[in-house]
């Protein structure tokens, strides 16, 4: 009997991982490791990457998704975030000689500020532990995903949340939920590691320290989130990183004129490109997505917030 190199050694898993947003981005001066400490308010919102995975005799990786995305720019070598989830996880097992075949269907926005890599991650961690029998407690994938990047654990979690550190020391945040949001994607990806660049270079260029208190958890927000004030949450919306996208993208300036035009709030996504508008209701949602493709904005999508983090929707 000859062995295929695609062919399924065991159940075929599919898990699901949401994108994340920041209501919050509060981010601290440079600090002696090299990163900034932070504190963010991370909301899981409905737009997911799917990763399948079944056992294989060798290792392969697949990238498929919607056409309009950037997915040349996924890497589909060791480098992708998703197959170095998977090898870690076997290796925490010491099973490195196992294999696998993934997939990842892509739908969340390539370097949008919307922790796309971190959610297949995430992803990819639940679909190895579940087709291959691993049978990891959730202690043990919540500390390899925290190794694996910043943003992996609040992946596996979603809901909403407080980050601190460098974003994967997490703490439940009460949201009484409901949330609708439109996310408004570029064209074109921002690096994150740029973005934090060019913050520290706008504080040098105009002898300014980052805000002393942007650690500090706005209780505003916390406040608007507990009591599902839709208007409180919108004028609390706050993200560091947005002047130093804008530096980078002076495009996005428009983008968030429009935006701010609609809804009760708008505020860049993580390190950006992608714009977010908070509004009222699905209705309200779904007119300011109208509204911004009349603008000429091309690729705008409603979406429910808080949802639920990684889950199997397939075990075949
Ligand atoms: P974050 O907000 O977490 O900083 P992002 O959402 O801006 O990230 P990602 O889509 O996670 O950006 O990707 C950032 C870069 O990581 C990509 O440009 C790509 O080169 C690399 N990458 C590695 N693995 C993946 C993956 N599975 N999906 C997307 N990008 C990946």
């Amino acid at each position: 009997m000859s062995l295929l190199t695609d062919e399924p050694l065991g159940p075929r898993v599919t898990v699901r991982a949401p994108a994340k947003i920041n209501l919050y981005l509060g981010v601290a001066a440079l600090a002696a490791d090299g990163f900034h400490p932070l504190t963010t308010v991370f909301q899981a919102v409905g737009l997911y990457d799917d990763v399948t995975v079944s056992e294989a005799t060798e290792w392969s990786l697949r990238v498929v998704g919607d056409p309009r995305l950037d997915l040349d720019a996924v890497p589909t070598d060791d480098s992708n975030i998703a197959l170095r989830a998977a090898r870690r996880l076997l290796a925490h097992h010491g099973m490195e000689h196992r294999a696998a075949a993934m997939t990842i269907h892509k739908s969340i926005p390539v370097a949008g500020g919307m922790a796309g890599g971190s959610a297949d991650a995430a992803a990819a961690l639940v679909a190895v532990d579940r087709a291959l029998d691993l049978q990891t407690s959730d202690d043990d994938l919540l500390a390899i995903a925290a190794e694996l990047g910043s943003d992996v654990p609040f992946s596996l979690l979603g809901g909403t949340a407080v980050g601190r550190g460098r974003g994967e020391q997490l703490e439940d945040l009460e949201d009484a939920g409901g949330w609708w949001w439109v996310v408004v994607e570029s064209d074109e990806g921002l690096s994150t590691p740029a973005v934090y660049r060019a913050f520290d270079e706008l504080h040098a260029q105009q002898g300014t320290e980052p805000d002393p208190h942007a650690l500090e958890l706005p209780t505003t927000l916390v406040e608007g989130l507990v009591n599902a004030q839709v208007d409180l949450v919108g004028v609390t919306l706050w993200n560091d990183l947005q002047e130093p996208a804008l530096h980078l993208r002076p495009d996005l300036r428009r983008t968030l004129e429009d935006a701010g035009s609609c809804g009760r709030g708008a505020v860049l996504s993580g390190s950006g490109p992608t714009v977010l508008v908070l509004c009222a209701s699905r209705e309200e949602a779904d007119a300011a997505r109208e509204k911004l493709a009349g603008l000429g904005h091309e690729r705008v999508t409603a979406v429910p917030a808080p949802v639920a983090g990684v889950h199997v929707v397939e075990h075949a």
